[in-house]
């Protein structure tokens, strides 16, 4: 996995790396710099170092000599949805992927590229016609009707051998955190899951990719300096969507992963679609979301009224979930959904960062609150300060 070597010679001992190590990992030891096991080589040692005396070796084995300059262009993973009428229809989060691919493949000068797979396509490539695309690649077999995680990574991993894009990107779905790890350990390659932000630097051609770390209270940045493709998942709604625009030629090339790559070890034994209440909340307009302030399970028949009244779905912090006051997938934030709707009422939400990354995408956010002080005001375009069940009921009847 890698190793942080210490050059003896160079370091002259300021112990700046000790100070800035977070793992407290580095230590002085015997007049010499020591490193233990608790370095996760997070590179932070090597990156205060005023003198270059520390290094980290390659973190991924199995893989020498990455020629960078030769992996070119974006390429966007085209999630499908299923449906019980056989009419598949493109994951939202798609469209936002291909906003920001065009963008980074402008600053770049490359082409971008959509990859499509199952055993019909006609439906999505027709749809992706509308949209800013150089080329749509098709992977289409029968055995790729179901999503298998072993083959469809298998059959994607010889896709980028062969064409060998620069970037590649897919949402942050269910199913693209199944896919997009196990594509990277197939090819070797880095991978940052769940970012909520990405640019480029146009001469390196670095992908910058932003993801909350150490349970939401920092925002890294992660860098991919050695290996291709630069590999990414994006929550949905973080990023703006791309509209679709006048129907173009789209030039579309087919695939055909090798029947090893087609095998797999999954066998489907039958199909169930969902249909759950998930896609009203990343999809509403409006949200009226309930905190700790709500006080009971009770408490969020109020938050529904509200919310009944003007056509909102209903959100919740990952806390009253916790207190079995709402189900799950009404959350909010980090480890719930991410919402960008036009309008976001917080009522009782302290506003704390790991809620704030699933909202702060929002048009206009409106908090109410008892508490002057709640940091939710500081993410808010209005600010009522007060008792939410005394505030709530006026409103309702003044939205009537
Ligand atoms: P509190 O922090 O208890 O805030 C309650 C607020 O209600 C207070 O500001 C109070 O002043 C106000 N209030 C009280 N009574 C009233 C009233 N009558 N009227 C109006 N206001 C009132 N949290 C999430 O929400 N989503 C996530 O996805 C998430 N993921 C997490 C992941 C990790 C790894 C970790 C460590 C934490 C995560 N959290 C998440 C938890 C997060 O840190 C907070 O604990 C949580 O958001 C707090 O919920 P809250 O604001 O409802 O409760």
């Amino acid at each position: 996995m890698g190793e942080l070597i210490i050059n003896h010679e160079l370091c002259n001992m300021c112990e700046r790396c000790v100070s800035a190590c977070p793992f407290q990992a580095l230590e002085i030891s015997s007049d010499l710099l020591q490193v233990t096991d608790e370095c996760v080589l997070c590179g932070a040692c090597v990156e205060e170092c005023p003198e270059g005396a520390l290094k980290i070796t390659s973190r991924v084995e199995g893989r020498e000599g990455w020629d960078t300059e030769s992996w070119n262009g974006v390429m966007v993973f085209v999630e499908q949805i299923f449906h019980t009428d056989q009419k598949n229809t493109i994951h939202p989060v798609v469209f936002e992927l291909i906003g920001k691919g065009a963008e980074l493949a402008d600053v770049r000068g490359v082409e971008l590229t959509a990859v499509v797979m199952g055993d019909k396509l006609k439906g999505a490539i027709e749809t992706l016609k509308g949209y800013p695309l150089d080329r749509i690649c098709c992977l289409r077999d029968k055995s790729l009707r179901n999503f298998r995680s072993d083959s469809w990574s298998a059959a994607l991993a010889e896709l980028i051998e062969e064409r060998k894009p620069e970037i590649f990107l897919c949402g942050a779905t269910s199913l693209g955190r199944a896919l997009f790890p196990r594509i990277a350990a197939h090819l070797h390659a880095g991978l940052t899951a769940d970012c909520t932000g990405l640019r480029i630097d146009p001469e390196e051609g670095l992908l910058e990719q932003t993801r909350p770390a150490f349970g939401g209270n920092i925002m890294a940045e992660i860098v991919c300096p050695e290996h291709r493709p630069q590999m990414a998942t994006v929550r949905p709604n973080v990023l703006e969507s791309r509209e679709s625009s006048e129907k173009r030629e789209v030039e579309t090339i087919d695939f055909s992963p090798s029947q090893e790559a087609l095998s797999s070890s999954l066998e489907v034994l039958d199909e169930y679609f969902e249909v759950g209440q998930d896609e009203d909340l990343s999809e509403a307009d409006v949200v009226i979301a309930g905190g700790m302030g709500v006080g009971s399970e009770k408490g969020f028949d109020l938050i529904r009224e509200v919310a009944e009244s003007v056509d909102a779905a209903v959100g919740a912090s990952r806390a009253a979930v916790d207190a079995g006051w709402i189900e799950y997938h009404h959350q909010v934030g980090q480890t719930g959904r991410t919402v960008q709707p036009r309008l976001y009422i917080a009522c009782g939400i302290s506003g704390a960062v790991q809620h704030l990354v699933g909202m702060q995408s929002a048009d206009k956010v409106i908090a109410i609150n008892t508490d002057p002080g709640a940091p939710i005001f500081e993410s808010s375009d209005l600010g009522l300060v007060g008792d939410l069940h005394r505030i709530l009921p006026r409103l309702k009847e003044r939205l009537r």
